[in-house]
């Protein structure tokens, strides 16, 4: 296991050293190279005080974004790098930021406060791994560095960080590290939403997404409660095997790693306790959740501050994720103008990694109108089909010029082509579409103007 450094970390270290500083590559730059994957950025610790970083980098562009808790990042060959002092943190009265942040000359007090043991190594040509990040890496284990209960208590983002870590390299979280998980996931509610909600996607994005969802209900049912009831809600009926929050985990585990997709999944089925109604046979149904579901997952993304567009796309992927597809491509066509063609795509994500996360004979069956309508699109997709009025071969002005007055009825008109290319009734070129409209105009028996 080697970690090669890129030449623009090499002179950072190599210039600090010249001045008189120790310098060490540190953090998630030393672990992604021991684990062979490319880093996304490399961070530098070093002795010097931050003044005295600047000092050292007078030929480059420095940046003091976070010049009081140590930080100053250096442009460098384009590449910006966050070189930080050796420091120790004091109190965490909020759980989130450390009251204060007291400069140090010792490495080993700087690794000391890191969050994990893979994330708490340094690098300057030899390792300096203290808490065995290394074996932990080999093992595949996410591991507090000291106490895990005082760690998560400095700082309950770290919770979800944990979780972060343990989806996105499919690790396992240590016994003690779990425990301390468990009891303390209440103190998330002292963390920003934006905080919450970046952590969340990031657990989502990862391999081990379905697990963490499933050996962490306790941790997601604080920082979204409406999920509580899902929890071992049974639900049945044959077409499910598993209480609505394992089904959740399971659809997610099966989708692509695709952030709206899987928020999707996570939150489509929180409204079906809800609408739990048991009819003949004492068979379970849930009619109308996917209406609720998207209330309780509107109400949850705000919360958390999601981004418009997501948000969006989210909730119309949850309200339909229990829709049957239209059996013709006309219909197809029609759910891709509507809806936009990645957004229809999704919800074919959505809908196959449902199914699949039901009884096996169920979803066998139910598999095979997603898969039609997905062959339809398909070829929608490949024919290069006409999917909006801007992509008619005819424009407003030309139906101005054919003597549709000005006003809505041109936009009537294009809507009406629109729908007449894509129930194929009219060909998408000028003359077709030109000789329609005239036949349009005259059964309409619109005045020209
Ligand atoms: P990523 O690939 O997600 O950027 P990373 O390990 O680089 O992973 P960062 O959030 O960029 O994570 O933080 C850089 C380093 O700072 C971490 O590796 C860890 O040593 C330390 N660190 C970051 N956040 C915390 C925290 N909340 N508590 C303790 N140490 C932290
Ligand atoms: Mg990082």
């Amino acid at each position: 296991m080697v970690v090669e450094m890129p030449g623009y970390v090499c002179r950072i270290i190599e210039t600090l050293n010249m001045a008189g500083f120790r310098a060490y590559a540190v953090g998630g730059c030393v672990r992604d190279s021991l684990m062979g994957v490319p880093p996304h950025d490399w961070d530098v610790c070093t002795n010097a005080r931050p003044k005295q970083v600047e000092a050292c980098f007078t030929h480059h562009k420095t940046l003091e974004t976070g010049i009081k808790h140590g930080t100053v990042t250096v442009i460098i060959d384009k590449n910006q790098v966050e070189i930080t002092t050796f420091r120790t943190e004091g109190g965490y009265s909020d759980n989130r930021r450390p009251d204060s942040v007291t400069f140090i000359e010792s490495l080993e007090e700087d690794l000391k406060r890191r969050d994990f043991t893979i994330n708490a190594m340094a690098y300057d040509g030899a390792l300096i791994d203290l808490f065995g990040g290394q074996s932990d890496i080999a093992a595949g284990i996410i591991r507090c560095v000291g106490c895990p209960e005082d760690r998560f208590g400095e700082d309950a983002l770290r919770i979800l960080r944990a979780l972060r870590f343990a989806s996105r390299l499919d690790f396992e979280i240590e016994p003690g590290t779990e425990n301390g998980i468990h009891k303390l996931a209440g103190l998330l509610n002292n963390i920003a939403a934006e905080r919450i909600f970046a952590e969340l996607k990031g657990i989502l994005a990862g391999k081990g997404a379905g697990r963490i969802i499933r050996e962490y209900a306790d941790v997601f049912a604080v920082i979204m409660p409406e999920i509580k009831p899902c929890i071992g809600f049974l639900q049945n009926n044959p077409a499910h095997y598993l209480d609505v929050w394992q089904h959740t985990a399971m659809a997610v585990d099966n989708a692509p790693q695709d952030i709206t997709v899987r928020l999707a999944l996570l939150l489509h089925d929180i409204g079906k306790p809800e609408k739990y109604f048991v009819g003949e046979n004492g068979v379970g149904h849930f009619y109308g959740h996917p209406a609720v579901s998207r209330q309780l997952a509107e109400k949850i993304l705000d919360r958390l501050h999601c981004d418009r567009k997501t948000r969006d796309e989210v909730l119309t992927l949850v309200e339909h994720h229990d829709d049957t597809f239209p059996a013709v491509p006309g219909g197809i066509c029609r759910l891709a103008a509507r809806y936009g063609t990645q957004t229809l795509q999704r919800l074919f994500d959505v809908h196959r990694a449902d199914i699949f996360a039901h009884s096996p004979q169920w979803a066998e069956k139910k598999i095979e109108n997603t898969d039609n309508a997905q062959r339809m699109f398909d070829e929608i997709m490949l024919s290069d089909s006409c999917l909006s009025v801007k992509q008619l071969d005819i424009s407003g002005r030309d139906l101005l010029a054919l003597g549709i007055p000005e006003g809505k009825e041109v936009g009537q008109a294009l809507d009406m082509l629109l729908e007449a290319v894509m129930d194929e009734k009219v060909r998408n070129t000028k003359t077709e579409l030109t000789e329609f409209v005239i036949k349009y105009i005259k059964n309409k028996r619109i005045q020209p103007n």
